[in-house]
């Protein structure tokens, strides 16, 4: 039976017992009571490595907060909390929260998607696990409710650009590696896009993990190889206005990761270089101001929200507007480049 508001109290997903605990109306900065159709399903960590920051005590917590007025609490909410033993739901899967900071528009994360927050705290015995119940639920959520897919599931970071979840991409250095494991784990969901198994050749392995940029599929039919050679077996067949990543070049054949190897003959591909790479790592703003204003265009008045100190984005790159200095992050968002307000590491 399909699920639309709850889990089952009680049940079991990974390693964890379900607690459905529902905070009351009352504080919309909490529980909006917004009606959502969710799309996607978004990951978090919580930020909070401290003692005892567990799922119960972020479910505690954001119990007080509902109950307290909004003129005492943030826009602050999310759905699950997660740990090595626990997950605990605070809010109706068909009702909109408040945890991607990129607004209320139609297509914002916090309208569109179910937020799911992996707890960080030091004493938590086994935080690999957490994650592992994380990725449970979010197979349990796909498998049972309508209108969710494995490729429907978005880091926080992609929607606002704030780095999160900060613990997945300061190990992984991107979410690749957390969603490869969801992919895995919903089997069977992923069969009908997954390339076919290529094993590694000698000839993939000097070449990068980074985007050396992207092409565009001229020709009408393009056939994609296993290996950096003309002659090898043909895995795939892309299609005129198909674009993929390219992750290197060799014998004149672009590398597509996972994918394969194409030509690089512009008659067939158009090739677009990307222009951040080599820089070695993408660098992040930090705010320093207690509050400060992200723009959705690159004009100091098209305000969009806040953003706290101590968030980090990535940014894309730096412009300056009407004079002052101003970064373009990748969520699409922009924030001022002002280091009286910012630091960039
Ligand atoms: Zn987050």
């Amino acid at each position: 039976m399909a699920i639309t508001k709850t889990l089952e109290n009680g049940i079991k997903i990974g390693k964890a017992k379900v607690t459905v605990d529902i905070v009351d109306k009352g504080n919309p900065e909490i529980r909006p009571a917004t009606p959502m159709k969710p799309s996607y399903i978004t990951i978090h960590n919580t930020g909070n490595s401290g003692r005892g920051a567990n799922a119960k005590a972020h479910n505690t917590y954001i119990h007080n907060m509902a109950n307290l007025s909004p003129k005492d609490t943030g826009y602050a909410s999310w759905h699950f909390s997660v740990d090595d033993v626990s997950i605990y739901q605070h809010l109706p899967l068909n009702e909109t929260a408040w945890h991607t900071g990129d607004g209320s528009g139609p297509k914002s994360g916090n309208m569109t998607s179910i937020g799911i927050e992996i707890c960080e705290n030091v004493d938590m015995k086994d935080y690999h696990q957490a994650e592992e119940n994380a990725i449970a639920l979010v197979k349990y959520l796909i498998e049972n409710m309508n209108g969710l897919s494995v490729s429907r599931i978005k880091p926080h970071q992609a929607w606002s650009g704030k780095y999160c979840p900060r613990v997945i991409l300061g190990r992984d250095g991107s979410f690749d590696k957390f969603y490869d494991r969801i992919k895995k784990a919903c089997g069977a969901k992923t069969a009908t896009k997954k390339p076919a198994p290529s094993k590694k050749s000698s000839a993939n392995e000097d070449l990068g993990s980074e985007v050396y940029g992207t092409i565009k599929v001229l020709a009408d039919h393009l056939n994609i190889r296993e290996k950096a050679d003309f002659n090898s077996k043909i895995l795939s067949v892309a299609d005129k206005g198909d674009t993929f990543k390219v992750y290197g070049q060799k014998n004149g054949l672009y590398y597509l990761g996972s994918k394969g190897y194409t030509s690089s003959n512009s008659k067939y591909v158009k090739f677009t270089k990307n222009s951040s790479y080599g820089a070695k790592k993408a660098k992040l703003v930090i705010v320093k101001a207690a509050e400060l204003w992200v723009y959705d265009k690159a004009d100091w008045n098209a305000k969009k929200d806040t953003v706290k100190k101590n968030e980090a984005f990535t940014i894309d790159k730096e412009l300056t507007v009407k004079g002052s200095k101003m970064y373009k992050l990748k969520s699409g968002l922009y924030i001022t480049a002002n280091p009286e307000y910012v630091t960039v590491k």
